[in-house]
């Protein structure tokens, strides 16, 4: 989103995965054009010299700076896949038996491998193992020299290096891998928001990450994938220490049961709301889309619903990395988005008490705002801001009017990209009020993103990187 597409300017933003569908500067621009606010690079699949590519490309759209993009790697953590197989496809039948190993061996009909090598130690009798997505269900029935030995309740064809979930099956493996590592100290040589990271059980995963982070002086806002029922059930905590959350509703509907993923949908929305914390609902929104030019009803449903649902922003996985219509998913995309905001149902937000004075005062300014600007109805609220945080405190209260964050620090206005209701702009000199406020008022109201007539509030941030400085709220009538 950017200044020049006033009519095409949603609240809720649109992440997209980009794969060998969508990794050229031209493409990308495209999806950017059709709507795209942010990409999404997954660690789980695709090589360095891909990626290499991607960081170059998105290198160069960042030097136009009037196209901002936010990054976000996704981190593959402790994700398990059984190992290579003896034919690309193998049938296996309910009924019969199946051994499992933890060694890297080729697979059978008979013996297949996992890539979690202590699986074996780990897992019980009566524990479920779901293989693709969960099409294929084995049950553990025991042990038999070191392998596991598994009855299979539900058959189907076998291909190789698809995920294996185990549900409810207590993992002894660390949750960021060195492979996680690696891919880190890869990618973060190159534009990266936001880091990601699968199969989170607790909030000591992300303690733990953003400690090796500090230590390597790459710091970077984390995302925790809620995919499993362990961080479900210990939400409350990786929600008070992650920076965001992200819905992962493919393995979570693995790992939990489909009928589930609604009520925790709305469940992790609400309470990521009240802290004021982003949140992206991810998978299968538009996931017909790979194949069709169209969605399903219940498609555009869904991403309508995580719209009134309040979510910060809505994923596409396969629809834009391998899909064939990238470009029109993203706009199918925005135009439901649209829709659904047109006829928006506010709902109301509990938001929490912030437990110290910095957040405190932080809050009290965007409430504040907020509530002035939906009173005398502005047409936005325009702020300059450093960080970003002015611009996040103030999406956190969801105002009626759009936010315009004006920066001069380019890392800023890529993250501010991924952030509900925020349009990031570039401008230097912000720190000087006069020239600010004149410079931002020509640029919004050239590009038509505002008109004559129209309220706009113009605010600085609180509290001021010299620390000298109060915040200040200013009324103009363009
Ligand atoms: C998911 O499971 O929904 C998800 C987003 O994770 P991944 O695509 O890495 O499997």
């Amino acid at each position: 989103m950017n200044l020049k597409q006033p009519d095409s300017t949603t609240r809720t933003k649109v992440l997209c995965t980009l794969g060998p569908s969508v990794n050229t500067a031209d493409s990308m621009k495209r999806l950017m054009y059709a709507g795209m606010d942010a990409v999404r690079l997954n660690f789980s699949h695709g090589s360095y010299e891909f990626f290499e590519d991607v960081f170059k490309n998105i290198n160069t759209l960042d030097q136009e700076k009037d196209s901002p993009l936010a990054v976000l790697i996704d981190l593959q953590g402790p994700k398990i896949r059984i190992g290579k197989l003896e034919q690309p496809e193998i049938e296996i039948s309910p009924g019969e038996k199946i051994l499992i190993t933890g060694e890297q061996i080729t697979g059978t009909k008979n013996i297949i491998s996992a890539s979690y090598g202590e699986i074996v130690n780990d897992a019980r009798p009566g524990d479920r193992i779901l293989i693709d997505d969960g099409l294929i269900r084995l049950r553990v029935t025991g042990k038999e020299n070191d392998k596991l030995s598994c009855i299979i309740e539900a058959g189907g064809i076998l291909k190789p290096r698809k995920g294996m979930n185990l549900p409810g099956m207590k993992i002894s493996s660390p949750s960021v891998t060195v492979k996680d590592y690696q891919n880190i100290e890869f990618a973060l040589r190159y534009h990266v928001d936001y880091i990601a990271l699968s199969f989170v059980r607790s909030e000591k995963d992300i303690y733990d990450l953003r400690k090796w982070l500090k230590s390597k002086n790459l710091l970077r806002p984390i995302i925790a994938k809620i995919e499993k029922k362990e961080a479900v059930d210990n939400f409350d905590k990786i929600l008070k220490t992650a920076d965001g959350i992200m819905i992962a509703r493919g393995d979570l509907g693995v790992e939990l049961h489909p009928q589930d993923v609604p009520v925790i949908q709305k469940e992790i929305i609400k309470n990521c709301n009240a802290e004021g914390k982003l949140v992206i609902t991810a998978t299968q929104m538009l996931e017909s889309m790979i194949n069709n030019p169209v969605p399903t009803r219940a498609e555009a449903s869904d991403v309508a619903n995580a719209v009134w649902d309040g979510t910060d922003a809505v994923m596409l996985s396969g629809e834009t990395s391998v899909g064939k219509y990238p470009v029109k998913t993203v706009q199918t995309m925005h135009d439901i988005i649209r829709k659904a905001e047109e006829n928006f149902q506010s709902h109301n937000i509990h938001f929490t008490e912030a437990d110290n004075t910095e957040d405190k005062l932080f809050d009290s300014v965007g409430k504040a705002i907020t509530g002035m600007s939906d009173q005398v109805n502005a047409a936005a609220i325009v702020t300059f801001t450093f960080k970003g945080r002015t611009a996040v405190n103030l999406a956190k209260y969801r105002p009626k009017a759009k936010i315009i964050a004006f920066s001069n620090d380019i890392d800023t206005i890529n993250s501010l990209a991924l952030r509900w209701g925020v349009i990031p702009v570039y401008l230097d000199e912000i720190h000087k009020e006069t020239i600010a406020i004149d410079k931002a008022k020509k640029l919004i109201s050239e590009s038509g993103q505002v008109k004559t007539g129209d309220i706009v509030i113009f605010s600085a941030g609180a509290p001021h990187p010299d620390k000298s400085r109060v915040n200040w709220q200013r009324f103009e009538i363009i």
